[in-house]
């Protein structure tokens, strides 16, 4: 019998996951991608409101594709504007966004060609799924607008909510038209008609782009960041090299505390060449996930509380010209960065008052903007979320949360949810930032595009008995 495969979310985890079981089909089915309002295939990172966003990892490393490492590159140094550049400089650069939102759709319109050769039907559907319930038959899919059908295996591929509201003492600001709750809108940054400050809540790679997206607007004020530690974001420096030294020391089974004093130690090495800790901890990333799922419960939250942002400021750092950029904007005084908490945003008489507790200064201060961005990142507890299938279902005992609350409890071999009574159910999925709880390292597209291959192998295994694309090297778990 035909199969139904449902996958929620059309970013990029979704689309893959769709090409890759477009790949594998060696019979016909009906592919439902079920997509809210981002345009389709591109989601919320790569359908940017600025051509000025751009990716944060090189063109080399970006292909959907884990067969075929050179897939972006080629499709890039075609474009008009890329054919007279050196290809080895194309291949290091950080090309836009958009372009990657392109390339995403133009693989998606390829795999729609093959789906119709082999009478695969592909069903779009612009809707938000509002509940999921298990049936005798499959999985029951419930949307706002479309009617409810059922699929006999539905993926998961809903990667990154909006980031929740900061804990203030009132919380009536939160209804403001001049509270922006999703960083990644064009309304957040335009029609600001003060000069008034703005302020940006977090100070990770979406303030820059916010900043940017501001300065693009012809904003012209001060803009606050204020997140707990105020770090300052990093560039990449050192680009290309490679440190492995600490490898030796460290094994998947090296507790946290080891494993923090073992990269203390080799930070200090480096340093005295004037090297600073980015390539230590880049070399982390082959075992970063199986070091992860052997840190005890304790040591993750330990890592949570006092590790996660340094750890954070190494792993996500953004392009030299750009970093030029923000930090003329602080020496001009244009950017104030300031590590503490926001205590209270109180809006009256048109004037929005921030009280904030300023860790530099050891007091609360108090600053007068005229909006405030919240750039706090991705929520992960899904019972926070309002009228959303994930709270439902977490209700209903169809998912369970990993013990920290960072994404859906999963068996990462075949990315089989696990229900709150701790059995794996065989015909629900999910990949990506779903993972973060038992993988930590799972949101960026070197590790999305090898689960979307590999759980599209699995569920095509099961949907058609055999399937037609190779075995490639297993992601290290
Ligand atoms: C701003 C930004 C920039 C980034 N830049 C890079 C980069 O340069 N390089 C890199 O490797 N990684 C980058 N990342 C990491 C990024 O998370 C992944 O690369 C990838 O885009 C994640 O895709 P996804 O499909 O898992 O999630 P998303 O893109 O978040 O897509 C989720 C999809 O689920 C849908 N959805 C959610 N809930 C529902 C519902 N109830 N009903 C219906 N549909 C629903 C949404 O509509 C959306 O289509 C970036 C992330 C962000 C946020």
């Amino acid at each position: 019998m035909r199969k139904k495969i449902g996958i929620i979310g059309g970013g990029f985890s979704g689309t893959m996951t769709a090409v890759q079981i477009i790949k594998n089909a060696t019979s016909p089915c009906d592919i439902y991608i079920v997509s809210e309002k981002e345009e389709l295939n591109k989601g919320i990172a790569y359908n940017p409101y600025s051509n000025k966003h751009i990716l944060n990892v090189i063109t080399g490393k970006m292909s959907a594709f884990p067969d075929k490492p050179d897939d972006f590159l080629e499709y890039a140094i075609q474009k008009e504007e890329n054919k007279r550049i050196d290809k080895a400089l194309v291949s290091n650069s950080f090309l836009s966004r958009k372009l990657y939102g392109e390339y995403l759709c133009h693989k998606w319109k390829e795999a729609l060609e093959e789906a119709r050769a082999k009478n695969i039907a592909v069903i779009e559907i612009n809707d938000t799924l509002t509940k999921l319930d298990k049936t005798a038959r499959g999985i029951t899919l419930n949307f706002h607008h479309t009617p409810n059908f059922d699929v006999d295996f539905c993926v998961i591929a809903t990667g990154n909510q909006i980031p929740k509201n900061p804990a203030i003492k009132n919380t009536a600001f939160y209804s403001s038209t001049n509270y922006f709750q999703n960083p990644w809108k064009l309304d957040s940054v335009n029609n600001i008609e003060s000069d008034k400050p703005v302020l940006i809540v977090g100070n990770g790679l979406t303030m820059v782009d916010t900043i940017i997206g501001l300065k693009e607007q012809n904003y012209k004020g001060e803009i606050y960041s204020i997140s707990p530690n105020g770090f300052n974001i990093l560039p990449h420096r050192h680009s290309g090299m490679k440190y492995t030294a600490h490898l030796d020391e460290i094994s998947e089974d090296t507790s946290l505390y080891s494993l923090f004093q073992i990269i203390h130690k080799h930070i200090k090495i480096v340093r005295e060449f004037g090297i600073s800790a980015e390539p230590i901890i880049d070399a982390l990333r082959p075992m970063s996930q199986k070091i992860w799922r052997n840190l005890s419960i304790d040591e993750r939250k330990i890592f949570m509380a006092r590790l996660r942002h340094l750890f954070g400021v190494a792993r996500h750092r953004i392009p030299l010209h750009i970093y030029d950029k923000i930090q003329k904007w602080r020496i001009e005084g244009n950017l104030h960065i300031k590590s503490g908490k926001i205590i209270d945003i109180i809006e009256e008489n048109n004037r929005i008052r921030v009280e904030f507790f300023d860790k530099k200064m050891n007091k609360n201060q108090t600053i007068e903007v005229s909006r405030v961005i919240n750039c706090t990142g991705p929520e992960t507890n899904f019972s926070k979320l309002e009228d959303h299938f994930l709270s439902q279902c977490l209700q209903s005992g169809i998912l369970a949360q990993d013990e920290l609350k960072l994404g859906i409890k999963t068996n990462v071999d075949t990315y089989q949810v696990i229900d709150a009574n701790q059995k794996e159910h065989n015909n629900l999925f999910t990949l990506g930032s779903n993972l973060k709880g038992e993988l930590w390292e799972t949101t960026a597209v070197n590790e999305l595009r090898q689960q979307a291959y590999e759980l599209a192998k699995y569920i095509s295994q099961d949907a058609f008995g055999q399937i037609s694309t190779p075995e490639v090297e297993k992601i290290v778990k």
